[in-house]
């Protein structure tokens, strides 16, 4: 009966939350009420059904002792942010984006991008584009043809440990050898000023479409002598160098590439936001709306730095979120971004781990040295993990068992890691979509705005988005149906590219 309920629920578009509350509802009517109230709403629909009376007394039955379950059974409190919370940040985050655009050196940045016209589809020619967003860098040959199409080719590269905190001058004769590399394999002349666009996705303020220096750096970087530097003219330096005659027309951030590009074949889209490494958001802003920009018409895209968001007051801050930010390169900045991106989501997870590894709530008590290295749990575990749907969660023992070394894990124990994550996912996926929901508040756009998103955690992490639209739908109510939100892959090179042919 239950079975059936089920798949009717998910067949006919009912929503899995509200099919997974009246199971759970029909459970507790039938049976001993749980102990523990745990939100098993973004379980797989497989796993969900397969097991949802053995995970729910798994979970809840673990404690054994006073002490073990306590930590366990504050997770949900602590992690889940409500929806009066998301109307909160929403309503604050309205604020500082328009303090932001009234004064320099306020919380939200809010940098115009000079990026000043959008797309209108039939424009052409071949371009050189480079992406440098955190992870990977990218060399990328874009081809115009017009009608909305685009072709692109690229490479790509690691950035070493190394040269993330090394000299500048180090970091940009890498970039440059790359771009070298590429144009040599790719025959692509570098003796004719070939155009190129350069996305950088870190904190620049820009003086003009091609000028721009780093005010800080983030995502784990420290390259010396970059930051208050032009960093078009640590390129050309390193370009000059290697007598590479390149034409550097556009510096872009990886939000501005994403909406030009998605503009580029749907002019509603007013909003690009990065979900990778780090987390960032772009949109269109009426000229007359920026006072510290003195410019009274037309419309500029802002570059919104959404990832330094930080009220303390507001955000769900737990002792993990501090406690990681304490030992990151830039503490007390890119608060935002450290509750909702690839580079920290993991870590988040591990740190929740390790806590209840020595609270005895997990694997026993037993860890294992892999788990205690910091940024060793990536947050691509969590995508494998929360994709795992098998009746076992075998594939979670797997990377347990055989990448994080841990010596034994039950099925409970890996049903708690799974919630884990659930819980961490959840929460970076919500506190995103109310960003979202502020900047379609701000240009009041609740009638119609596509969003284009880009980066690794959006693209991969399962339920994301679908987690992001609920959060979008509480927030929001039935206006959120207006807000469309696509997946714009490769906007941060090919926008680059766009941007250089429109300037
Ligand atoms: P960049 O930020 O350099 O543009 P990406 O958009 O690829 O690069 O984002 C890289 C981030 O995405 C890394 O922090 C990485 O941990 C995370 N990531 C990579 N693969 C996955 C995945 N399958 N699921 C979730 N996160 C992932
Ligand atoms: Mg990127």
């Amino acid at each position: 009966m239950n079975n059936l309920i089920f798949w009717f629920g998910v067949s006919t578009g009912i929503s899995l939350v509200a099919t997974v509350q009246y199971l759970v509802s029909l459970r507790e009517q039938h049976q001993q009420p749980t102990t523990i109230s745990t939100s098993y709403k973004n379980v797989p629909e497989k796993s969900q059904k397969q097991s949802n009376e053995k995970n729910l007394s798994a979970v809840a039955t673990r404690p054994s002792s006073p002490i073990r379950g306590t930590l366990l059974a504050s997770l949900d409190q602590q992690l889940t942010v409500t929806s009066s919370k998301l109307q909160k940040i929403v309503l604050h985050m309205v604020s500082e984006f328009k303090k932001g655009l009234q004064n320099d050196n306020e919380q939200l940045a809010m940098i115009p991008s000079y990026v000043v016209n959008r797309p209108t589809g039939k424009e052409t020619g071949v371009y050189l584009a480079l992406d440098l967003g955190g992870t990977n860098f990218r060399v990328c040959r874009v081809n115009l043809e017009g009608y909305g199409n685009i072709r692109m080719n690229h490479a790509k590269y690691t950035i070493s440990e190394e040269l993330k905190t090394g000299t500048g001058a180090q970091m940009f004769d890498f970039i440059a050898d790359c771009v070298a590399a590429f144009c040599r394999d790719n025959n692509i002349p570098t003796d004719n000023h070939i155009s190129l666009g350069f996305t950088f996705s870190f904190p620049v303020l820009q003086t003009a479409i091609n000028k721009g220096t780093l005010t800080h750096w983030s995502k784990g970087f420290t390259c010396s002598g970059v930051v208050g530097v032009d960093v078009v003219d640590l390129l050309q330096l390193a370009f000059d160098k290697k007598g590479l005659k390149i034409n550097i027309k556009a510096l872009v951030n990886d939000t501005v590439g994403t909406l030009v590009t998605h503009a580029y074949t749907d002019p509603q889209t007013y909003i690009g936001v990065i979900l990778g490494t780090g987390t960032n958001a772009a949109y269109v802003e009426k000229s007359h709306n920026i006072p510290k920009w003195n410019r009274d018409d037309g419309e500029v895209i802002i570059n919104t730095e959404w990832g330094a968001y930080n009220e303390p007051s507001i955000l769900p801050l737990t002792t993990w979120d501090r406690n990681i930010d304490r030992h990151t390169s830039n503490p007390k900045q890119q608060i935002f971004e450290k509750l909702i991106s690839g580079l920290y989501l993991g870590e988040i997870v591990r740190n929740i781990l390790v806590d209840l590894i020595k609270a005895g709530e997990l694997f026993s008590g037993n860890g294992s040295p892999a788990l205690n290295i910091p940024y060793q749990f990536d947050t691509a575990y969590m995508s494998r993990i929360e994709r795992d749907h098998s009746l076992s969660l075998s594939d979670t023992r797997q990377l347990l068992e055989d990448v994080l070394n841990v010596p034994n894990t039950s099925y409970d124990d890996r049903r708690i890691v799974k919630h884990v994550c659930e819980l961490v996912g959840t929460r970076a996926a919500r506190l995103s979509a109310a960003g979202i929901a502020a900047l379609v508040t701000k240009i009041n756009r609740l009638d119609a705005c596509t969003v284009a998103i880009d980066g690794s955690v959006y693209e991969h992490y399962p339920h994301f988005g679908n987690r992001m639209r609920d959060a979008l739908q509480e927030i929001l109510g039935i206006t959120a149906q207006n807000i469309v939100m696509e997946q714009a892959r490769d906007g941060s090179g090919q926008g680059a590219a766009l941007i250089a042919a429109l300037a």
